[in-house]
């Protein structure tokens, strides 16, 4: 019996890192994630233990992942309170485990659920995600601008920018923000078009008054300076005006990745002369030392969509 327990806590330290968190917070940390080829990411989940309820934000990628979490969180004796997920928004990283908690309620912003719905049966269609791996539930309860629990102190709030759909979590207790992909490490994804909102959010981020802000992925901050350096980013972005002479992989990646993502959603809502803008800007970069990816097949992957999306225009 013994034996089996060491094995599962080597297994903990192995592929989870658990970290305290301020007065009743516990960061759950998962590694190698990869989004794109050659930029592994971490995955964090931040569960804050509440007076009335159990908070989890964000359920990672694979399912596995938050069966590991929940062995944990049942060792732990804290799975007594009703259990609350959040979803920050509808990407695939942030979802996978939705389904693991059984008795859960989920929690999200009306569009995360609609586009979390859309993109299921779209996939469900092309049977080529991994869904095996997924434990995929939709939420149960979805708020507009922001749903609190009072006598737990914390609040969930609509704060759109990395895409449409996004929001954050507030312990108003412990002073801590979870942020989801609205902050990146180590400079902003963007995916949808509002620009000038993704600004706002930010700049509210910066008016709360916060210890500690936990990234989806990689960071926790303990003051607002890197939001500054995203806000600076964004608007030199906004005016196609960023310096990429210090670029790194890992830049370039989110750097033609948003370029991409915002010409789609441009074109998804009708604007496909603005969309036009974007792609033709990372069609002359993208064999730039500073930007073309290091994988062939993500290169070929790009210039073949981008060659489609310009031909003729
Ligand atoms: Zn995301």
């Amino acid at each position: 019996m013994l034996m089996i327990k060491v094995y599962i806590d080597i297994i903990f330290f192995v592929f989870m890192k658990v970290q305290k968190i301020g007065s009743r917070g516990f960061l759950f940390t998962f590694p190698d994630f990869i989004p794109y080829p050659q930029v592994p990411m971490s995955i964090q989940i931040y569960v804050i233990n509440g007076k009335n309820h159990l908070f989890i934000c964000d359920t990672g990628i694979e399912k596995e992942q938050m069966i590991m979490l929940k062995d944990y969180l049942k060792d732990k004796n804290l799975l007594s309170k009703p259990i609350i997920i959040f979803n920050s928004h509808f990407h695939m990283d942030h979802i996978g485990g939705n389904g693991v908690f059984e008795t859960a309620q989920i929690i999200s912003h009306i569009s995360c659920r609609a586009n979390m719905v859309q993109t299921m049966e779209r996939i469900k269609k092309e049977k080529k995600a991994r869904l095996k791996d997924k434990s995929i539930a939709y939420p149960t309860i979805i708020f507009q601008e922001r749903m609190v629990f009072p006598q737990d102190n914390v609040e969930f709030f609509y704060s759109p920018g990395h895409s449409e759909d996004s929001a954050s979590c507030y312990d108003q207790l412990d002073k801590v923000l979870y942020v989801g992909d609205n902050l990146v490490d180590p400079l902003p994804f963007l995916t949808w078009h509002r620009i000038d909102r993704y600004l706002i959010t930010l700049q509210n981020y910066c008016n709360f008054d916060t210890k500690v802000i936990i990234l989806g992925h990689n960071l926790v901050l303990n003051d607002i300076s890197f939001i500054e350096e995203s806000i600076n980013y964004i608007e030199k972005f906004r005016d196609f005006d960023i310096d990429i002479t210090d670029f790194t992989p890992r830049h370039s990646a989110w750097y033609r990745w948003s370029f991409i993502y915002i010409g789609l959603d441009l074109k998804d809502k009708g604007k496909d002369k603005e969309a036009l803008k974007y792609f033709k800007h990372i069609k002359d970069l993208i064999r730039h030392p500073k930007i073309k990816p290091l994988d062939e097949e993500e290169l070929g992957e790009i210039e073949g969509f981008l060659k489609e999306e310009l031909e003729n225009k």
